[in-house]
């Protein structure tokens, strides 16, 4: 098999295969320098100087942000007040930076606050437990662009999978186009932990390196090109544009401004750093008991060491300067993010129902129920979600196609939801003949005003008029109308003969009301003969 080609290959033969198809006219963007762009006629654009002062505004503090997570997020109250305190640290910085470069009068092209180090983030703790959730809020709270991305789909040569400078571009793309707005983002970064590579384990994975190394540039402070060398779409985009104004725009995005915050669920690293508090003879506090410690624990004692061992370069680590840690969470916990989160679940479901017109209530001790099944999936609080659509899904199918505008949801509800929606439906349905049933007493009623005659249909000729109006789609006025049809002529005559005023109407009426009718009517003669 040929090997796969290189990046820089693949752009060689697209540069190629341009520059066959259209000479000099048109040229690629983000590669090698592109010479012939001047010798065209074109002046390349000056790349925006990110020392440029920017209005940046930032003015929350740490109290604030927390205060503004516990609306949202449950529980995690050590997380939200490292994120918060991280998160003020770096836009207080940013700003500094800006207010510097602005005021400086020898602020062209200097660099400021170069000894500072970025406050990024690892965040540990398993799946599920708001550590995305976290750092959404926050980057919704102080108005930045939020990307995250998985760590697992990045290649080293960025070739295969993707690239990690994908995620600034991404970042623009989030910023409605503004590059930058995008400089001041955040950058999440999820399953960071797959990318570690032991050194212990034989044929390491070198890839995972590479990713790191490409990461750790990023953090570090380098400008990523707005389009993508790998992203031919953006290439051809380049080249007509080219081929419009004679020059291309060659924006970069500067990565100094931005916050990285990688996360993970740090499996194996409980083992590594046990390893360690095992091996140290120096009196650690929590050394004896090493094999009990709970995960969350030995988490919030993890070491730039341990995260080597683990199998990140030091560098990387260095690069991650504040550690914090999500604790899993209990059955207590998913029972208030179901009921009290602003965005919790159950308020998503009781949108989605609205949306039909039909209100659902969850009783307290259903959502303990499905606080409790969702404890059983061990996928945090993704497990409410994963419970709620097993319970849901049908009545979400029927409801909106039948009358009913209200449920309540019950333990029973939760623990056979089948069930519940069968019962739910039944009752429905007999609500539905009652009100029916009303209507044919209604018409009897408007029936006896106009005629002076008294209907009085049995049960089962109720039922017959019903079911009849269900099936055929009608309207049970019509349904009466059309059985009692010229009853008012004949039953008038069974009065003048009989004076009989009321009338019970049985069943047999259904299977043939005009055989029927003139049953009552030629008695009543026979009545009259009889009597007289
Ligand atoms: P992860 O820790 O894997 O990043 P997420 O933050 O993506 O988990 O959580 C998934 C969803 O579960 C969130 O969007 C949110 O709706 C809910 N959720 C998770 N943890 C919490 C929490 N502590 N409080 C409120 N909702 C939460």
């Amino acid at each position: 098999m040929p090997a796969e080609p290189t990046p820089e290959e693949i752009q060689r033969k697209l540069a190629e295969f341009m520059k066959q198809q259209f000479g000099d006219k048109v040229v690629l963007a983000g590669m090698n320098p592109m010479p012939d762009a001047a010798a065209a006629g074109g002046e390349p654009e000056e790349p925006p100087r990110t020392d440029e002062p920017l209005q940046f505004d930032f003015h929350f503090k740490p109290r604030e942000i927390k205060s503004h997570l516990d609306r949202y997020v449950i529980q995690q109250d050590e997380a939200k007040k490292a994120l918060a305190i991280a998160v003020c640290d770096h836009y207080n910085r940013v700003r500094q930076v800006e207010q510097e470069a602005k005021e400086s009068a020898v602020g062209n092209g200097r660099r400021f606050g170069g000894s500072y180090s970025k406050q990024n983030v690892i965040l540990l703790g398993p799946t599920g437990v708001g550590k995305t959730y976290l750092v959404r809020c926050i980057a919704q709270l102080i108005g930045v662009p939020f990307v995250k991305g998985d760590a697992t789909k990045f290649s080293e040569t960025g070739y295969v999978g993707g690239d990690v400078e994908d995620l600034v571009r991404e970042l623009v793309f989030r910023a409605d186009g503004n590059a930058r707005a995008a400089q001041y983002g955040i950058i999440y970064l999820d399953e960071i932990d797959k990318i570690a590579s032991p050194p212990n384990i034989a044929g390491r994975d070198v890839s995972g390196r590479g990713v790191q190394t490409n990461l750790l540039k990023l953090m570090e402070e380098t400008d990523v090109p707005l389009r993508s060398p790998m992203d031919l779409p953006s290439q051809l985009q380049a080249a007509m544009e080219f081929q419009r104004k004679g020059k291309v725009g060659r924006e970069t995005i500067n990565t100094r401004h931005i916050l990285f915050i990688v996360s993970g669920a740090f499996d194996r690293l409980e083992e590594v750093i046990k390893a360690r508090l095992k091996r140290s003879r120096i009196g650690f506090s929590i050394e004896p008991r090493a094999a009990e410690i709970s995960q969350t624990e030995l988490f919030r004692h993890v070491t730039t060491n341990d995260f080597i061992q683990f199998g990140f370069e030091s560098e990387f680590v260095g690069r991650l300067p504040v550690r914090v840690v999500c604790d899993p969470l209990g059955e207590d916990d998913l029972f208030h993010i179901a009921r009290d989160g602003e965005e919790s679940i159950l308020r998503q479901y009781e949108a989605s129902f609205r949306a039909y017109g039909i209100e659902v209530k969850f009783k307290e001790d259903a959502i303990r129920e499905i606080a409790r099944l969702a404890h059983r999936e061990q996928t945090g609080a993704r497990g409410l979600m994963t419970v709620c659509e097993k319970i849901f899904r049908d009545f979400k199918f029927h409801l909106p196609s039948t009358s009913i505008h209200a449920f309540e949801v019950t333990p029973a509800t939760v623990v056979n939801p089948a069930r519940a929606l069968q019962d739910l439906m039944a009752r429905e349905a007999d609500q539905e003949r009652h009100v029916l049933e009303a209507g044919v007493q209604e018409f009897c009623r408007q029936f006896k005003v106009r005629h002076g005659i008294g209907l009085r249909p049995n049960a089962g000729v109720l039922r017959w008029v019903v079911d009849k109006a269900l099936a055929d789609k009608r309207n049970v006025k019509d349904v009466c109308a059309q059985l009692f049809k010229d009853f008012e002529f004949g039953l008038n005559l069974v009065r003048k003969n009989t004076g009989q005023m009321d009338f019970e109407i049985g069943e047999v009426v259904t299977e043939n009301p005009d055989k029927y009718l003139s049953q009552l009517v030629i008695g009543s003669y026979r009545d009259e003969h009889g009597a007289a």
